[in-house]
């Protein structure tokens, strides 16, 4: 059942009637439902201790998205509100039905990835903040990507974490040595629009094989950011990095590389669930 307040709202706001609700699961974040309505199926997504602006900025970055072209699918959005007393956050969108996606498709979703990675901007970072789950993401803007991953990705993380009791602070040492260590790392690289939250759940592809953008975490970076965000819980299809070949050459050594980048979903796992990830951060950053 989606909030009465929210329903009121679509009718008076937004000449949506509600007439059929279905619950939807697979959301880490936030309550999800599909809503048969009197304009069509649309996908709604609430809560009710989202921070302010959260949804305003997914939308933000769905839109980024969208206007990067190419023939990759981002949801149209309808409608967003921001949480005040009784009303919830929520974000409203077209409901995009769901295919099972062939390996051409695959093929051709890496393809248009990598054709969204070559949007590019003169900083990395982004005009404005977001952020990732319900983490806030800073995207003060840098030059250096190196400068950008180290400053406004890994540091906020590893300080939260700390704050919060999930690393001992014994691990700033191991992390100055890291950073130290991050100079000699990163091949050179324009910033690249990234999609920024980039793993299994959140893509899929609609009944036509057409690959779908949802839930992004979106900001200019470097390209091996997204690559390696996809292999943090076990990969894309094969088919989807030789489509992303075909487009934008790999640099050498990319695979030496995925665990660095992945420390910072690894830090907001961290800081979103603790657990198993805060001896995995920890494990990681020890080596250092
Ligand atoms: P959360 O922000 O809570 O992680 P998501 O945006 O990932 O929520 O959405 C949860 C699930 O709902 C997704 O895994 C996806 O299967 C489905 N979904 C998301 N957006 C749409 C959409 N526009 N149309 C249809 N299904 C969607």
């Amino acid at each position: 059942m989606i909030p009465e307040t929210i329903k009121n709202l679509l009718s008076r706001e937004h000449s949506v009637q509600v007439n059929k609700v279905t619950s939807l699961s697979g959301g880490d974040i936030n309550r999800a439902a599909k809503l048969s309505t009197n304009r069509g199926d649309l996908f709604l997504k609430w809560n009710h201790n989202a921070p302010a602006d959260m949804f305003e900025k997914e939308e933000e970055g769905l839109d980024l998205l969208r206007q990067a072209g190419g023939n990759i699918k981002v949801p149209d959005t309808i409608a967003h509100q921001n949480p005040e007393g009784e009303m919830p956050g929520f974000l409203l969108m077209e409901f995009i039905h769901s295919g099972t996606g062939s390996s051409d498709d695959a093929f051709r979703f890496g393809a248009e990835m990598a054709g969204i990675h070559n949007q590019s901007n003169s900083h990395f970072g982004l005009d404005h903040n977001n952020y990732i789950g319900r983490l806030p993401q800073s995207n003060k803007q840098h030059k250096s990507w190196n400068t950008f991953f180290v400053e406004e990705r890994i540091k906020p993380q590893v300080k939260t974490a700390i704050d919060a009791g999930k690393l001992p602070e014994s691990i700033l040492k191991n992390c100055e040595r890291f950073y130290f260590e991050l100079e000699s790392i990163f091949p050179g690289n324009k910033p690249s629009l990234l999609h920024g939250d980039l793993w299994g759940g959140n893509y899929f592809f609609d009944t036509n094989g057409i690959g779908v953008l949802i839930d992004p975490a979106v900001y200019y970076g470097h390209p091996e950011m997204d690559l390696a965000f996809t292999k943090m819980f076990g990969g894309f299809p094969a088919e989807f990095y030789r489509g992303y070949e075909s487009v934008n050459t790999l640099e050498p050594g990319f695979n030496g590389r995925i665990q660095i980048y992945n420390l910072y979903p690894l830090l907001v796992h961290v800081n979103l669930f603790g657990g198993g990830y805060a001896s995995r951060a920890r494990r990681f950053l020890e080596n250092y």
